[in-house]
């Protein structure tokens, strides 16, 4: 067991990793500045002996008390929407968080874990469907999108080069779309835009025409393939993500079914001009390095989503 410090850890997916971590036996010290991330997602940790919460942005330089065994950068904004309205915060989340995270774990000799994303994979043509991790990408460099995909990009290559340069031992996960409670229901992507618009019985907004897809993995899932890669011996990049794909269309109907809507669904104009229009993944190397392959089917993801967003609305509007 060691003692874990991972950045962004007050962020929907980090706070489970942080449950994950300490029900195992880990030491955990959370980092955040809480741009996206939300305290409320680690208060049951608050008591723990085991974990401790620091208010930190690492983009900025700063220092860890302790030592250190994991060090894990899982710092970011992930909504597509933020990328607009935080472009800088999102690019210094994946340029200098990397370093400064990067310089952490070697200074004190820790194991570096990334978490990388599909975004690095672009808008693959279908001769790339599904992705395998050889495959580079097709990234509009200056696009909407750019500031989160180059930046990702950007902090898969300084990771392996200070693995090559210092021969710091490094993890890289790339993350494809996931989904479950902890979520903002106001973060603006597709599956917590849908719930909240069913649950309000407002229309659904499929962007564009709603044939583009998705590939949805359940949090806990998803945060179970981290866990096995961190402690697995691969130092390249390994994606966690289930195969599963179905069209926003598809995903807007199985909403408005699983929460008994009224709802219709209506085509808005497409926000994003470089949205990519499928996305899957192909997780043979998961499979085969870390035994791991989700097993919950979307709907049973779905309804314990929609159980969250639905108390979440009722505890906001008292
Ligand atoms: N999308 C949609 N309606 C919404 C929000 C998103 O149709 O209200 C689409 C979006 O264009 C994209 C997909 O759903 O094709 C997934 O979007 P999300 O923002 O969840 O994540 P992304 O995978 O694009 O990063």
């Amino acid at each position: 067991m060691g003692r874990v410090v991972i950045s962004g850890g007050a962020g929907f997916l980090p706070s489970h990793l942080c449950d994950r971590l300490l029900a195992e036996g880990h030491e955990v010290v959370a980092l955040d500045n809480f741009i996206t991330g939300r305290r409320e997602n680690v208060a049951h940790l608050m008591e723990n002996p085991g974990f401790t919460l620091v208010e930190q942005d690492v983009s900025e330089p700063f220092t860890v008390d302790g030592e250190a065994d994991y060090v894990m950068h899982m710092a970011s904004p992930a909504s597509p929407p933020d990328f607009k309205t935080i472009p800088f915060e999102t690019l210094k989340a994946g340029s200098y968080g990397s370093h400064n995270m990067l310089e952490i774990a070697r200074q004190k000799g820790a194991r570096f874990f990334l978490a990388s994303t599909s975004e690095v994979y672009g808008d693959p043509p279908p001769e790339h469907h599904p992705q395998v991790e050889e495959y580079w990408g097709n990234v509009n460099p200056n696009g909407p999108r750019s500031v989160y995909d180059e930046a990702k990009r950007y902090a898969e290559a300084v990771t392996m080069a200070y693995h090559r340069e210092y021969d710091l031992e490094v993890r890289i996960v790339r993350i494809f779309n996931t989904y479950g409670p902890r979520m903002r229901p106001d973060d603006g992507r597709v599956v917590t835009n849908f719930i909240t618009q069913a649950l309000n019985n407002e229309s659904l907004t499929l962007y564009g025409d709603g044939s583009q897809t998705r590939s949805f993995t359940y949090v806990s899932e998803t945060a179970d393939g981290i866990y096995r890669l961190l402690m697995s011996d691969e130092s390249t990049p390994v994606n966690i993500g289930n195969p599963n794909e179905c069209t926003m269309r598809e995903l807007a109907e199985n909403v408005i079914k699983l929460t008994g809507a009224e709802s219709t669904i209506v085509c808005v104009e497409q926000p994003f001009s470089d949205d990519p229009k499928q996305r899957r993944p192909d997780i043979s190397k998961a499979k085969r390095v870390l035994d791991w392959e989700p097993t919950i089917p979307l709907s049973e993801g779905l309804q314990k989503t929609i159980d969250y967003v639905r108390k979440e609305i009722a505890v906001r509007s008292s």
